[in-house]
C-alpha cells in the first residue's frame, strides 16, 4: 500500500511544528518534526563536550548517540536520547543553536537519512524540516514552503519562550532567527531551498487561524 507524504519546510519560527500538527489532526496523518531529531543530537554532543561545529567531533559520537522517536498518550511526539526521553530538554536556545550547527555535518545527515524516510512508510505522514521536499522525502504528494518574515517569525519564537519562562529580548531572538537562516540556507549538505515543485505559503500579518485555514486548504487542493 502506498502511503501518501505531505513535506513541510521552511525557515525557523514560520510556524511549520504548529500547523503541520494541526494538519495531521485534521487529516488523520501522523506528524512528524524532524528538527526534534537532529535537536536531540545536539543535546548529546553538548552533554558530551563535543563542539557542534566541529564535524569530526560530532561524527564521531554518532554509533553512541541512540536516537528514538516516539508518540506519548497524548499523541505527542517524544524523543528518547538512549532510553532518556528528552522531549523538553531539547527546546532551549542552546541545543536550537547547537542543532543548526550539527545538522550542517554531511555525515550527520547521512545517519539520520533513513530514519526520517522509514517513519514516511509506516503509515501516512506530513513531516517538517528544512529539507524534507528536496532531500528526505522528493517524491512527496503535497510539498510546501511556509515562511513570514523574520521579525513575524522572531514575535512568535519570543512569545513562546516568554511562555515557557525562558528570560530573553526580542533582538536576541531575532538576531539567533537570522543566523540560523543563514547558516541553514548557505551551508553545502542539504541547504534550506524551496522545492521546485513546493508551493509557497507565506503567513507574514496573518493569524495562527488565518495561517491553518490557508495550509490547510492548500494542502487539500493539491490532494486532491
Ligand atoms: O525545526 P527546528 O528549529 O526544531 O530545527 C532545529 C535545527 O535543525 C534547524 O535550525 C536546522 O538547522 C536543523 N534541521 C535540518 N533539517 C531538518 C530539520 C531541522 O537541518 N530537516
Amino acid at each position: 500500500m502506498k502511503y501518501r507524504s505531505i513535506a513541510v519546510d521552511g525557515p525557523s519560527g514560520a510556524g511549520k511544528s504548529t500547523m503541520a500538527r494541526m494538519v495531521a489532526r485534521a487529516l488523520g496523518f501522523l506528524y512528524v518534526d524532524t528538527g526534534a531529531i537532529y535537536r536531540t543530537l545536539a543535546l548529546f554532543a553538548l552533554r558530551e563536550g563535543a563542539a557542534p561545529a566541529d564535524a569530526q567531533a560530532v561524527a564521531g559520537l554518532l554509533p553512541r548517540a541512540g536516537i528514538r522517536m516516539g508518540y506519548g498518550e497524548d499523541g505527542g511526539q517524544r524523543m528518547y536520547l538512549n532510553g532518556e526521553d528528552v522531549t523538553e530538554a531539547i527546546r532551549t536556545p542552546e541545543v536550537s543553536a547547537a542543532a543548526s550547527q550539527v545538522s550542517a555535518h554531511p555525515q550527520v545527515r547521512a545517519f539520520l537519512l533513513d530514519m526520517q524516510r522509514d517513519l514516511a512508510k509506516t503509515g501516512n505522514v506530513i513531516m517538517d524540516g528544512r529539507d524534507i521536499g528536496t532531500v528526505v522525502l522528493p517524491d512527496a504528494d503535497v510539498k510546501i514552503f511556509l515562511t513570514a518574515s523574520a521579525e513575524d517569525r522572531a514575535r512568535r519564537r519570543l512569545a513562546e519562550l516568554l511562555e515557557r519562562g525562558e528570560q530573553i529580548r526580542f533582538d536576541t531572538v531575532l538576531s539567533d532567527i537570522t543566523e540560523r537562516d543563514r547558516r541553514d540556507s548557505t551551508r553545502s549538505a542539504a541547504p534550506l531551498r524551496q522545492a521546485e515543485d513546493a508551493l509557497l505559503v507565506d503567513t507574514t500579518d496573518k493569524s495562527l487561524e488565518e495561517s491553518f485555514a490557508l495550509l490547510l486548504q492548500t494542502i487539500q487542493e493539491k490532494l486532491a
